[in-house]
């Protein structure tokens, strides 16, 4: 699925991901939202995972998206946390995009390339 697609794998991670376009909602929980997002120049799918952990004493929320590119083919039932995870545990070990943005943090999150498998973080 587009190896070297200039659109969504160029390497420039903020660049890569803005590729992306919203194709369905998955899950949308006010702290858990899975979308499966396509790539219009490639074709390729990716699952786009958001998720917050709510700092109830500071107010200074950690929150995390995810852009998990997936193999061509039918990604099935992604309906609930736990078809997500099954997913994400079946997906070849590949490199992922992530935009963290940790309790504390004061500087504008921005995107990076990681490498190996994504995982749901842990959200409320
Ligand atoms: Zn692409």
């Amino acid at each position: 699925m587009g190896e070297a697609c200039p659109s969504c794998r160029s390497g420039d991670a903020e660049h890569d991901a803005a590729a992306w376009r919203q194709e369905r909602n998955c899950i949308d929980e006010s702290h858990l939202g899975v979308n499966l997002v396509r790539c219009p120049a490639c074709g390729g799918r990716a699952l786009r995972i958001f998720t917050e952990l709510i700092d109830w004493s500071e107010g200074d929320d950690s929150q995390a998206t995810l852009l998990v590119p997936l193999p061509t083919g039918n990604p099935g039932t992604l309906s609930d946390e736990a078809r997500v995870a099954a997913l994400l545990a079946r997906l070849p070990l590949d490199t992922h995009l992530a935009r963290i943005h940790p309790k504390g943090m004061t500087t504008p999150p921005t995107w990076t390339w990681r490498q190996g498998r994504a995982h749901i973080l842990p959200h409320d």
